[in-house]
């Protein structure tokens, strides 16, 4: 073996809050975890600005505080936690190989996968700027709706995760625009027909987002086009919510893993293993769902629990 090649017992791949939560596990379990942070430590957390649902923290905390929290936790037991981007794998054969900023190459006995996915945005300059400043622009309702409790928002998507987050922001807000770029809904019959017959939403088809208004600080609306007519028309809102669908980080994984026609991992249900042995999903990579903190951190625990029995099974049969 060269040199340069560094054996792990565990290797976990991403650090959001099912990264940490798998770290904290297995390094219990002595399993000696290193864990590579990725692009975005700390993970989608750390675009949230305050998380007032993930139990334990009674007057709520902000996401990037939270995922230094998770961080210490996990290093107070020793996981070696690094700066890293894994940018190649190899599950073909009895070793894991990963390889880390394309160059360190790694052999691990178990891995797990806890990359997370991202929420897909409409690109617009003024939809990031609020993005950025925290001023009105989320991709999740149930993160941020209660921020808008008695307020006038708009949504934009016709997926199911619009329906659901628009239904939800509706038992909130006053009123919920949802702006729909097509003439129908791809969601299912059912959340449809939810949305339609709610009367707080008012369904805007045919509509496209020509503009997220703002004082410079906060979103103050939103300005709409019709692509049919042209027509411009600005609709006041303080919230803009964006629910077009997530992409999961899983492109690496593609050639050696079962993924579903989005790119989530396929696991065993009812636990984290994947197709190939030792190797291990928890968080978002696995749940289009979901989605939690919370149920990622569950996940995260199922995961080092699962790689750790894995281990004890594979050294039991070799000192039998
Ligand atoms: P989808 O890919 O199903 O839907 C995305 C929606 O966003 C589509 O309506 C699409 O429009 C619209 N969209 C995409 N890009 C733009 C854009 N640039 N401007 C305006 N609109 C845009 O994603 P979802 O997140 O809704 O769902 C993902 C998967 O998860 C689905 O399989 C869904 O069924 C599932 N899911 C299930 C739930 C449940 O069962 N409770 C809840 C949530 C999700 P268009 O239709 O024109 O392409």
């Amino acid at each position: 073996m060269s040199e340069t090649i560094e054996h792990v017992k565990c290797l976990i791949i991403g650090s959001g809050p099912a990264g940490y939560t798998a770290a904290i596990y297995a390094a219990r379990a002595n399993m000696a975890p290193v864990l590579y942070q990725g692009t975005q430590p700390g993970g989608q957390l750390t675009t949230t600005n305050e998380v007032e649902n993930f139990p334990g923290y009674p007057d709520g905390v902000t996401g990037p505080e939270m995922m230094m929290q998770l961080q210490a936790q996990a290093q107070r037991f020793e996981t070696d936690v690094r700066d890293g981007w894994v940018t190649k794998v190899d599950f073909s054969g009895p070793v894991h190989k990963v390889w880390v900023n394309g160059t360190k190459e790694v052999h691990c006995d178990t891995v797990i996968i806890s990359t997370g996915a991202t929420a897909k945005y409409l690109g617009l300059e003024s939809e990031q700027k609020y993005l950025k400043l925290g001023g009105g622009v989320s991709a999740c309702a149930v993160c941020d709706g209660f921020f808008y409790r008695n307020q006038e928002v708009v949504i934009v998507g016709a997926g199911d995760s619009a329906c659901e987050e628009a239904h939800y922001l509706s038992k909130l807000c006053k009123k919920v625009t949802m702006l729909v770029r097509r003439d129908e809904f791809r969601a299912s019959k059912i959340m449809e027909a939810r949305v339609r017959n709610t009367e707080n939403i008012e369904i805007l088809f045919n509509t496209n987002t020509d503009e997220v208004l703002g004082d410079g600080q906060v979103v103050t609306g939103v300005r709409t086009k019709n692509n049919i007519t042209g027509a411009l028309t600005e609709i006041p809102a303080t919230g803009f919510f964006v629910a077009i669908g997530h992409k999961p980080n899983t492109d690496i994984f593609k050639d050696y893993l079962d993924l579903d026609e989005t790119g989530y991992i396929i696991n065993v249900p009812g636990t984290s293993r994947t197709n190939v042995e030792g190797v291990f999903v928890s968080g978002d990579a696995a749940d289009h769902v979901y989605r939690q903190a919370v149920t990622a951190a569950g996940t995260g625990c199922m995961a080092a629990l699962d790689a750790e029995r894995y281990l004890a099974a594979k050294e039991a049969v070799v000192h039998a």
